[in-house]
């Protein structure tokens, strides 16, 4: 289980950190919002435990950005501030809970383990559809509108990867990491053939194109209607 903590206040991410490793977390900790922000953007976990007050990029800017781009990671807002206006904000952003500052650890970790229940609830799927693209995720194998299409290993990952995360804009980052893993910042051009071998395959034939490029951003897989 990977955690990101997001948290400005030297001693509160120590803390924080040490404890969650202690429980067997792994955890990532960003002491600055520009940093946990592009971590948020370009990873992925399966809790993010945030600071609202950040001086560089506000813990609100943060979760508005990732909600933005359809990531629903569990997100556990920290805030120092007692007033229902912040707590509403959060939430009403996306948050899924929120601790006021100071909080107990034994707190923390059971709205983590809480987190993490509710978000891996979801059975395990053998087939992914999307339209008339159907996956078999046991025998590999990949129909669109009744026929079936060849890809290779790395392909079928990059379709997966694009399914199970639709509508959301993947970095090429996240991408790299999650396929290929590796962490290529500079060599996106390995992902970009790819996906254009893979939308030949998946797209070309068909009227209905699933595989988008965002500019700037990285691709995205959706219906679009
Ligand atoms: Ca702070």
């Amino acid at each position: 289980m990977r955690l990101l903590v997001v948290e400005d206040e030297v001693k509160t991410g120590d803390y924080l950190k040490q404890g969650l490793s202690e429980a067997g977390f792994q955890v990532l900790l960003a002491r600055n919002g520009l940093d946990g922000h592009h971590h948020v953007m370009t990873e992925i976990f399966d809790v993010i435990i945030l600071d609202v007050m950040l001086p560089d990029v506000s813990g609100w800017r943060i979760l508005e950005s990732l909600r933005q781009a359809n990531n629903q990671t569990p997100v556990l807002f920290l805030s120092a501030r007692d007033s229902v206006d912040d707590r509403v904000k959060g939430l009403e952003l996306g948050a899924d809970d929120y601790l006021i500052k100071p909080f107990a650890f034994s707190e923390v970790l059971a709205r983590v383990r809480t987190l993490i229940r509710r978000g891996s609830v979801q059975p395990v799927e053998d087939t992914l559809k999307v339209a008339d693209l159907e996956i078999d995720i046991i025998k590999r194998k990949v129909m669109r509108a009744g026929q079936r299409l060849t890809l290779s290993n790395k392909e079928f990952s990059l379709l997966e990867l694009l399914v199970r995360r639709e509508g959301e804009v993947l970095p090429r980052s996240l991408i790299a990491s999650q396929v290929w893993d590796m962490n290529f910042d500079s060599d996106t051009n390995v992902i970009d053939v790819a996906i254009r071998r893979l939308r030949r395959k998946v797209d070309d034939n068909f009227s209905i194109k699933l595989i988008h490029t965002i500019r700037g951003m990285g691709y995205k897989l959706e219906v679009e209607g």
